[in-house]
């Protein structure tokens, strides 16, 4: 079956009481047993519930994995894979990554002795120096968050892989339809299923795939002992969301690669990021890698930060806001929003540039996108 069967059909069947074709919400918290211990697979809405069950199966359909877990955010999914680490073990982590795992990581965990390096990771050279006996988990974003770098997937899952490491891959922003890293090499895959995968700004939630039963077990073990599951009308929202996957990346494509270009080419635009764009450093991996490009671009208006700033509030169509993959488009200023809890020390490791907006383009007609920004490039000078 291929992508967008998947999308429609895997994990769905119609609902064996009535015939309904879409999978029910079931609203229930337990399900009656006709002996102790008898019953239809279902006794407790944590620990198993149908809703979440076609989720679970449809995402990790669609990532090609065997097993998949749903989760009640990105953040939750996260949450619970590295909490199958122990006290003393190490993660080495791209240094671009969406700011709540770099909270989380250094906030939280930390604090319950687990140890954390932050590499420049794309390039792949600071990663094998990076890895020590006790790493564990080498945790990879790309596209990175914002700043749109590509990272060699199967090149990075073979290092971690030499080491004993076990490969996460937040595959958030490029989602299954463009890109698939359990293929590549990683040994897991998280998402945001509140982004593209959800599709609609509507919902929260979150997703672990893998292919190792033995993982799995642990994790769903963690999913009921930890207890930070979705609810049944999230999971119908995601699992209404990925049917359209296909056709609203494609649309996401399109309109990201003329936006890009139409910055590329404006006088005014000091620097664009943008996979799709030959000059982009790792075009050529992510040419490899990736079906396309996807939705998200991040640049800089040459006249520093105040200009930039000012982009973002001129915008009429590109709506100033946290979160990206809906199909709205959104405007954002990385360092003051969705990056705020990353020190400037570490930003400035990273190459964050203070001035960086991030667009995450939606599937509106694309001639009234690139008019609103060249509109919003004018008014902000
Ligand atoms: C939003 C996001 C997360 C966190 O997910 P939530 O659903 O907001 O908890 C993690 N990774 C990436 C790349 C994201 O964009």
């Amino acid at each position: 079956m291929k992508f967008s069967t998947k999308a429609i059909h895997a994990g769905q069947s119609p609902d064996p009481a009535t015939g309904a074709i879409m999978t029910p919400v079931y609203l229930t918290s337990t399900y009656v047993q006709e002996e102790p211990g008898k019953h239809k697979g279902y006794d407790y809405a944590r620990t198993n519930h149908p809703t979440r069950a076609a989720l679970e199966a449809n995402l990790a359909a669609l990532e090609g994995a065997a097993h998949g877990l749903a989760f009640a955010s990105g953040m939750a999914a996260e949450t619970t894979l590295i909490t199958t680490l122990q006290a003393g073990d190490h993660v080495v982590c791209g240094r671009d990554v969406y700011g709540g795992t770099y909270r989380l990581f250094t906030k939280v965990f930390e604090r319950f002795k687990l140890e954390f390096s932050f590499i420049n990771i794309y390039d792949l050279k600071e990663l094998e120096p990076a890895i020590r006996k006790n790493t564990k988990l080498v945790w990879l974003e790309s596209p990175s968050n914002p700043l749109l770098t590509v990272t060699d997937l199967k090149a990075a899952s073979k290092i971690a892989h030499s080491h004993g490491a076990r490969v996460v891959v937040d595959n958030t922003f490029a989602t299954p339809y463009l890109q698939q890293p359990l293929a590549l090499g990683a040994d897991f895959v998280v998402h945001s299923t509140t982004k593209y995968l959800g599709g609609h700004s509507d919902v929260v939630g979150g997703a672990i795939l893998m292919n190792d039963k033995a993982a799995y077990d642990g994790l769903k073990f963690l999913q009921n002992a930890m207890g930070a599951v979705p609810g049944p009308l999230d999971c119908f929202l995601v699992l209404r969301g990925t049917k359209t996957l296909a056709v609203r990346m494609r649309q996401h494509c399109e309109n990201g690669r003329a936006i890009a270009k139409f910055l590329k080419e404006h006088k005014d635009v000091k620097q664009v990021r943008y996979p799709g764009l030959p000059d982009h450093p790792n075009h050529d991996v992510a040419k490899k890698q990736m079906s396309d490009f996807g939705g998200m671009i991040s640049f800089e208006l040459k006249g520093g930060v105040e200009r930039n700033v000012t982009f973002t509030t001129k915008t009429k169509l590109f709506a100033l806001a946290e979160s990206l993959g809906g199909v709205e488009s959104l405007c954002g200023h990385p360092i003051t929003m969705t990056h705020a809890s990353i020190p400037k020390s570490e930003r400035e490791k990273g190459g964050l540039p203070d001035a960086l907006v991030r667009l995450s383009v939606g599937i509106e007609d694309v001639e009234d996108l690139v008019e609103d920004v060249d509109q919003a490039i004018r008014a902000s000078k």
